[in-house]
This record gives structure tokens, sequence and C-alpha cells, in this order.
């Protein structure tokens, strides 16, 4: 028996549309581990512990509160505040209390372009002491290391002594893929925040969701260029009051592209996270520009950074000069 035309037009368009919803949510299955640097706090050093504590509680709830998974990155040197050190642990506890999981930073947040590989291996060392106390009654230990200003040394020699050396004290590196600079945002939205200027917090908040929905867009379309299919992603933040307080809305912008939350143990496996990689250079980038510059292409089109956010904050810097850390002692 023949199909009625109009029927089998019906079947044909049914199955068309079927098609695309299916592609698209293949395509929209999109998977990444968030990383949160710098604990127990960016500006440490310019924030009393019960403001360390405050932003801490309030970043933990809302991703415990959305069961996303995360791994904090530590420099212990911020934990030393002469009357602080125990609410500054303290801080640091409630990561593993609410169930996250924290690994290496360095002590002192040390480039491995700038000091040298002996001395960033004290500098990895020395950052240990107080986290590894803190896992010990967990059973737990460290076993993530996320190099400071994504460093990973200049030259090959230096880079894969520096990973062999990692490798060795029991760490996997922490690669990362997505990057919206969000610790730029932060300097400036403290600021604003510190004035009670909220037209100011609410325009860098506003600027920075944008942006970020704008790198995601950028390194989804790197991705299928440089590995062949967006892989499992690793997004790089900062422990700031701006992700206290907005954390949720930028994991919104996620949950918009058709992304969901998983760990950085889950996403490490990720065939992409093996790939050929022989990158150094001055600057450090994500693995994304690692792979594609391997491969001889050259990254490009990624979204410019607000030039007002820039503005702002080399202003701040010379009217005030709490932009910069102090020099490291
Ligand atoms: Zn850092």
């Amino acid at each position: 028996m023949k199909t009625p035309p109009r029927l089998y037009a019906v079947v044909v368009a049914l199955s068309f549309f079927l098609s695309v919803a299916d592609a698209q949510s293949t395509k929209l299955d999109r998977q990444v581990a968030v990383t949160i640097d710098d604990l127990p706090a960016g500006m440490a050093d310019r924030l009393p512990a019960s403001a360390i504590t405050a932003l801490t509680a309030k970043l933990l709830g809302t991703l415990r509160d959305q069961k996303i998974p995360v791994v904090g990155f530590v420099n212990e040197k911020k934990l030393y505040k002469t009357g602080e050190v125990d609410e500054r642990i303290k801080a640091l506890q409630m990561w593993l209390d609410y169930g996250f999981e924290l690994g290496n930073h360095t002590y002192s947040h040390a480039s491995l372009n700038q000091v040298g590989l002996k001395a960033w291996e004290e500098e990895v060392i020395r950052g240990e002491s107080v986290t590894n106390l803190l896992l010990a009654p967990r059973k737990m230990k460290l076993r993530y290391f996320r190099h400071p200003y994504l460093d990973t040394g200049r030259d090959l020699l230096t880079r894969s002594q520096a990973e062999a050396f990692l490798v060795e004290r029991g760490y996997r590196i922490a690669p990362i893929t997505l990057d919206g600079w969000d610790w730029m945002f932060a300097g400036l939205y403290e600021d604003a925040k510190k004035r009670n200027d909220t037209a100011l917090q609410q325009q860098i908040v506003k600027e920075y969701l944008a942006h970020h929905d704008a790198v995601f867009a950028y390194s989804e379309q790197l991705s299928v260029k440089v590995v062949g299919y967006e892989p499992k992603q690793i997004l790089l933040l900062h422990a700031s009051n701006l992700e206290a307080d907005h954390i949720g809305e930028l994991m919104d912008v996620l949950r918009k592209r058709g992304y969901r939350f998983i760990t950085l143990e889950d996403a490490l496996g990720d065939t992409a996270y093996s790939l050929p990689d022989d990158y150094v250079g001055e600057e450090g980038t994500g693995w994304l520009d690692h792979w594609a510059i391997t491969q001889g292409k050259i990254p490009q089109g990624a979204p410019v950074f607000p030039q007002w956010v820039i503005d702002r904050t080399k202003e701040l810097h010379l009217s005030t000069g709490t932009v910069t850390a102090p020099p490291p002692d």
C-alpha cells in the first residue's frame, strides 16, 4: 500500500525535525569541570579574615546547592596574617567540609617562568603543609596541581623537568580550557563593592557574564578546529567576592550553552588531555592554545577583553595603589 502523499510529507517533516532535535541534543551535551584558584581568596592580602570567611561560605553555599563539583587550588602563604591564621585555615577547611577538593597552586603563587626550577619546586613543596594536614583526617591526598599564571616553563627542558617533579610527588597537572579572566573583573568589583557603588557593580557583572559567554563560544569553536570535537572542558575561576556573589549566574550561562557539571577527574579522562603539547613561552595560556600552537595553528579571533575594565583597573592602581599585590618577600 502506498503512503498517501500528504501523510508521507508529514512523516518526512517529522523525521527531519526529530533528527534535527536529536543532532542538537547530542551537540548540546557539553561537559565542564569547574576549578577555582588562589584560595583562600585572590585578594586575601587586602581582606580581613572575616570577609574571607563570608565570601567562602557564600561561594561554597551556591556551589553545593547547585551540586557543582569543584577543586580549589591553594596558596598557603595567604594563610599567614598575624592574628588571623586560625580563621584563615578554617576558611580553607570549609572547602572540605562542604564536600569539595583542594589542590596545590604553590605556596606564594610563584611563576615557573620567573623564579627558576629549583625555587619553584621548593614553592610546590612548601605549598603542601597545611593542606596535607587538613586532608589527612579525611584520608584524602593532594593530587592536583595548577601552575600559577598558567606558566608551564619558558623552555622544553624546564617544562619537562617540572612535570616529572610533579608526577614524582603524586600530582596530576590540572590544565584549563575555558578562561574569561574573571580575576580582572573581580579586582574592579571588589573596589566598587567597598565603595557601595552598586551601579558599577552591576555594570561589571553584566560585562563579566557577557565576556565569559563570548569566551565559551570562541573556545567551543577552537576546540573543534584543534581537537576535532568539544572535549570535556575545564573552567578557570578565582576565589573572590565577584564569584561569591555571582557564580550562580555564570553557571546559568554555561547551562544555557548546554553544559552539565562534572568532576575534574572525569574531565581529565578525556583523551584530549593527552594530545601532543610542546608549548613553551613567556606567557602562560590555556591548553586549547597549547594544542593549537603545537599543531602549528595560530589561534585567532579570541574575544577582546573589555577595554574599560582594563582602563578602570589601571586608574585605580594609580589613584589608590591597591590593585597590585605587595611585592613578594
Ligand atoms: Zn592563580
